[in-house]
């Protein structure tokens, strides 16, 4: 039986606009094929090696929960380098996504010191972002909501998610959406993104598993018509 391990960064800290819901839908669509999971949950100072994970998800949160996690993120960037390095796949959102970056520069102005896994850097601005977005990817169309005042500029050669369809994205210039590097996923999508984006999810599921068990594994397919009946109806509400 193969048990896919899942970590989940900062549960309390960093959960906000239904980012749990990231992890559900990946235990989900992995029982679903009759396999295991394993969810360790990693809270502040809590010793953690990333490689021992498949998949590591971590959500947003307000300005004030960065700056709780944020010395504890520095702290396990050799860590979570290693497992950068090794292979293994991250989902980063908002405020964790901006960690991920060089800093964030909050609106009061303080800076906070992210951990450089994205070539990246993010600064408050006068007005937040929020609203329905939807993006163009190289692994299709994602839907989600957004809720942010932090800009994220990319630097030349950081990779981003996809191209914004509709919505803000990482700043209200750039048309671009998130960031990717290696297996590490960055975005601003919130909802959570993944039930409504089922095929992204697999994709997630899938690099980890080839990762483990070797580039033969694939994934039987699952009936996502709700998932993609859900995903239209909120790619078309205002
Ligand atoms: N506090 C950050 C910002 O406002 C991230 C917000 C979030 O995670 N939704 O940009």
């Amino acid at each position: 039986m193969i048990r896919v391990r899942i970590a989940h960064l900062y549960p309390e800290e960093m959960n906000i606009y239904g980012d749990t819901g990231n992890v559900i839908a990946l235990v989900r669509r992995i029982e679903w094929r009759g396999m295991e999971t394993r969810i360790d949950r990693v809270g502040l100072g809590e010793p953690y090696d990333f490689t021992d994970a498949d998949l590591v998800i971590a959500g947003g949160g307000e300005d004030r929960s960065q700056m709780r996690v944020a010395a504890d993120l520095r702290q396990r960037s050799g860590a979570i380098r290693e497992a950068v390095a090794d292979g293994t796949v991250f989902l980063t959102v908002c405020g964790t996504y901006q960690l991920f970056g060089h800093r964030f520069v909050a609106h009061d102005g303080e800076e906070i010191p992210g951990i450089g896994v994205f070539d990246a850097e993010t600064l408050a601005g006068d007005h937040r972002m929020i609203g329905n977005i939807v993006l163009d990817t190289p692994w299709g169309r994602l839907v989600g909501f957004e809720n942010h005042g932090g800009r994220t500029h990319l630097a030349d050669g950081q990779e981003p998610l996809g191209r914004v369809e509709r919505g803000f994205g990482n700043n209200d210039t750039t048309f671009d959406e998130g960031a990717v590097t290696a297996n590490v996923f960055g975005t601003y999508l919130h909802g959570s993104l993944l039930p409504k984006n089922p095929g992204f999810a697999d994709l997630l599921l899938l690099r980890a598993l080839r990762r483990r068990h070797g580039a033969g594994v694939s994934l039987e397919p699952l009936e996502d018509d709700l998932e993609h009946r859900a995903a239209e109806a909120a790619s078309r509400r205002p």
